[in-house]
């Protein structure tokens, strides 16, 4: 009689500790009944099911490369915190489009920010923007000096690691 109700009190542990780790707590009941400590056991060495989606939310494991200055940011992160870029845009961007694609995009931008993020990426990028030179000799002219200045500074860098 001890055993039953010691072997039902294992079910309701089990079911509770199920339930908390986002499994059915009927199911788990009902093996906690007929395994006893071996149920328990079970449902604590099994991973948590809703814990995922947790850390997916708030981990500080999820990251993205920001795609204007290759910096690794949050992945929720809509403002790069290194560059200042809108990332919000970068993220629902269709996928099919290239990295290089996308910066020389950036670099017809109204948004000075974007011109200039794009052309310190692509000179980050060296020899593989190469085909980016030509879009990135008009920002030489740029009314920024700081743009033009950096546009300079990535044709060079490109030009250089491309020999
Ligand atoms: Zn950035």
């Amino acid at each position: 009689m001890t055993y039953l109700m010691l072997w039902c009190l294992f079910g309701i542990v089990s079911a509770v500790a199920a339930n908390s780790r986002g499994r059915s707590g009927c199911g788990w009941f009902m093996a906690g009944v007929l395994l006893g400590p071996f149920g328990l056991i079970l449902v604590l060495v099994l991973p948590k099911l809703n814990v995922a989606a947790v850390d997916a939310a708030g981990g500080p494991v999820e990251s993205k490369k920001c795609p204007f200055c290759a910096e690794s940011v949050r992945a929720e992160a809509i403002r790069c915190r290194y560059c200042g870029s809108d990332l919000s845009s970068a993220v629902s961007a269709p996928t099919g489009v290239s990295p290089l694609d996308k910066y020389i995009q950036d670099l017809r931008s109204a948004n000075p920010k974007a011109r200039e993020a794009a052309v310190s990426a692509l000179g980050k990028m060296g020899g593989d923007a190469r085909d980016s030179i030509q879009a990135l000799e008009p920002l030489t002219r740029d009314p920024i000096s700081s743009i033009r200045d950096r546009a300079r500074w990535a044709i060079e860098e490109i030009r250089r690691s491309s020999q």
